[in-house]
C-alpha cells in the first residue's frame, strides 16, 4: 500500500508515537510524507519514508496533486484543529480530494487507530482494485 503521512507541529509527537507503535505494520509499504513529519519518522523508526517539501511549503499540494491521481491508498493526516495554518487552503484542496477519490483519511488518531488495524488485517486490498499499485513519483 502507498501511505502519507502528515502532522501539524503539534501533532508530531502523536504522529511519532503512532508510527513507532505500529512500526511493524507499516514495514514493507510504500511510506511518504511532508518534510519534517517524514523526518521525524526516520529518525523515531528507521523506517525509509520519501519525503515531499514541508507542508507550509508546499508538500501538501505535491501530495494533494498525487491524491488527484489516486496514487495513495490511505492518509494519516493529524490535524491541529485549534492552531491557523500559513497552508490552509492546501489543507482543504487535500481532504476533498481523498474525498474525490475514495482515499481513507484519518485526521485523528482515533480514525488513525482504526484504519491501521484495517491495513493490518488486509482490509485496505480493495484499494489495489480500483487504484492499481503505480508508485507516486517524487522530484527531489
Ligand atoms: P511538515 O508539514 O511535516 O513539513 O511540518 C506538515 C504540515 O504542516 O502540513
Amino acid at each position: 500500500m502507498r501511505i502519507a503521512f502528515i502532522a501539524h507541529d503539534k501533532k508530531k509527537d502523536s504522529m511519532v508515537a503512532f508510527t513507532v507503535a505500529y512500526k511493524q505494520v507499516f514495514e514493507g509499504h510504500d511510506l511518504y510524507a511532508t518534510g519534517t513529519t517524514g523526518q521525524r519518522i526516520i529518525d523515531a523508526t528507521g523506517l525509509p519514508v520519501t519525503r515531499f517539501q514541508s507542508g507550509p511549503l508546499g508538500g501538501d499540494q505535491q501530495i494533494g496533486a498525487l491524491v488527484a491521481e489516486n496514487k495513495f491508498d490511505l492518509i494519516f493526516f493529524f490535524r491541529d484543529p485549534l492552531t491557523a495554518q500559513p497552508h490552509e487552503p492546501d489543507i482543504a484542496a487535500l481532504i476533498r480530494l481523498c474525498d474525490v477519490q475514495n482515499i481513507p483519511l484519518a485526521t485523528n488518531m482515533g480514525t488513525a487507530e482504526i484504519l491501521v488495524k484495517g491495513l493490518e488485517r488486509g482490509e485496505l486490498h480493495w484499494r489495489e482494485i480500483v487504484a492499481g499499485k503505480d508508485k507516486p513519483t517524487v522530484n527531489e
